[in-house]
């Protein structure tokens, strides 16, 4: 093989490399969030007789974990008997479901991003202390991505950008409308709730490719 030839298949090489490792750091792991309540300081005394959310479970996002403490949600058309608190308490009480959630309990839940509760729908939460009923708290989570800093910059990525997620598999799949969701101490993982992941087979710990332009 002459020199050039040589050099030719090097570069063949080191770019089908870079190619690779460039694909390899645009996995991000999987978190599929099951129904979920948030619930806030007075909501939590109000239904438990507590005033901190104690520790079940950690979660991969530093200052989050899975609570102890579970409810029971109610709709007009039927109740879910267990349903886990994630801590730490948050200003507002929230409801997570899924579409087939909101649509067993017959309740008319937005899709909105977490927090975004002006049209949030109507439910009734039940802890062992009492019940309460919240007109703003059931949402359809929007699918997001949670990064710090350095890997939005890396990808060159801004807080609340939208982006496509590519899923291998059998049942694999390309998703919109991902929402970047920044901040300092976060790690980069995909959200999506069980509709979605059950769609295209999908589990927590699994990976999604971010499709870069
Ligand atoms: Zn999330």
């Amino acid at each position: 093989m002459g020199e050039s030839e040589t050099a030719a298949l090097v570069d063949q090489i080191t770019s089908a490399v870079l190619h690779r490792l460039a694909e390899a750091s645009d996995r991000i792991v999987v978190g599929v969030s099951n129904r979920h309540v948030h619930l806030s300081r007075a909501d939590l005394q109000t239904l438990f007789g507590l005033d901190e959310l104690t520790l079940y479970r950690p979660v991969r996002q530093p200052q989050d974990f899975a609570a102890e403490q579970i409810v029971a949600v109610h709709g007009p058309r039927t109740s879910f008997a267990r349903v886990r608190a994630m801590g730490p308490c948050r200003p507002k009480s929230q409801v997570e479901l899924s579409r087939t959630d909101a649509i067993a309990l017959g309740i008319d839940a937005p899709l909105t991003q977490s927090g975004h509760l002006d049209a949030a729908g109507p439910i009734d939460i039940e802890g062992p202390r009492g019940t309460i009923h919240l007109d703003h708290a059931a949402i359809v989570a929007a699918r997001h991505i949670h990064m710090g800093p350095a890997h939005a910059k890396a990808w060159g990525l801004a807080d609340q950008d939208r982006v496509q997620v590519r899923f291998d598999g059998e049942r694999g799949g390309v998703l919109h409308n991902f929402i970047v969701r920044l901040k300092d101490d976060w790690i980069p993982e995909i959200h999506l709730d069980t509709d979605e992941a059950n769609a295209l087979g999908l589990h927590t710990g699994d990976y999604g490719t971010l499709i870069r332009r």
